[in-house]
């Protein structure tokens, strides 16, 4: 592990990363192309984060100040920003053949493109690459700030073929409000959780809403500004709490969920049982 001081650091000073990125000769990004319900896309920039430490892996998703300019992006976007200061990757080889949209990174849906993206610059491999799942060139708030502190501009990426936005197709997107919409069991209470929580909520709402639909009313609760009163649900349903941010109430509930971030398995396994579980 080694950590270094990133220069000129929007939001994150320092990173611990993986010592190996900075003992080899070349560093290569090879991502699959996907949607990201937080960062909107993750392609050759966005994986660099596989390079940082353990839990600082979900650093970026758990920053509490606020943004620099909440126009330009969130916490995560500026956190990737600060992770390319560090190690922007010498090459990048972007797998389009079998992509995701959705729900990604983990639960979206299969997309056969059979492409292959590569170049010099990472950046322009990931500024190709969403204009051919379907988005303006400037839709991606972290792209957006990498390519402002690299001063790149779109009119100076060539593609080769000139016209590759023929093999262009719409991605299909998705937001939490989408599940939350769908799904009224269980109900959730969330207060102050980072996205990493939140991420979480998602997948175990995709995975296993359906184990709910004709079950008691349950309140999952989660984030690390819930209150006492958030713990007594209108509706009188027992509630769940989930994270290791609400800990501090565990012996007011009747189970408790740990976990940073908890894993969705989990969630199931400590509603299902009405208990908090020693495991
Ligand atoms: S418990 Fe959840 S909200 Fe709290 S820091 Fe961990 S992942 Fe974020």
């Amino acid at each position: 592990m080694t950590e270094r001081i990133i220069p000129n650091h929007h939001i994150i000073e320092k990173l611990k990363l993986s010592n190996l990125a900075f003992e080899v000769d070349r560093v290569i990004s090879v991502p699959v192309m996907k949607t990201h319900m937080y960062a909107g896309v993750t392609l050759s920039i966005k994986n660099m984060k596989g390079c940082l430490y353990q839990r600082d892996k979900t650093r970026l998703h758990r920053i509490k100040s606020n943004p620099p300019d909440i126009h330009k992006g969130k916490c995560l976007d500026y956190g990737i920003c600060d992770l390319m200061k560090l190690l922007y990757p010498d090459y990048a080889i972007l797998d389009a053949t079998t992509c995701m949209e959705g729900f990604g990174p983990s639960g979206g849906t299969p997309v056969e493109m059979n492409m292959v993206i590569s170049s010099h610059d990472a950046l322009s491999v990931d500024l190709t690459a969403i204009q051919l799942m379907g988005m303006k060139p400037d839709a991606i708030a972290h792209l957006n700030l990498v390519r402002e502190d690299r001063n790149l501009k779109i009119e100076d990426i060539h593609v080769h073929p000139v016209d590759f936005l023929k093999w262009s197709r719409k991605f299909r997107l998705a937001s939490e409000q989408d599940l939350q919409q769908n799904y009224h069991n269980p109900s959730v209470v969330e207060k102050g959780a980072c996205s990493a929580c939140h991420a979480a909520m998602l997948q175990f709402f995709r995975y296993h809403h359906q184990e709910y639909e004709n079950s008691p009313a349950v309140t999952i609760a989660f984030g690390g500004d819930l209150t006492a009163e958030d713990l007594h649900p209108a509706d009188g349903s027992p509630v769940v709490l989930v994270g290791n941010c609400t800990a501090k109430f565990r012996n007011s509930t009747i189970s408790w969920c740990k976990g940073c971030p908890p894993v969705p398995s989990q969630i199931v396994r400590t509603i299902n049982a009405g208990k908090t579980l020693d495991d």
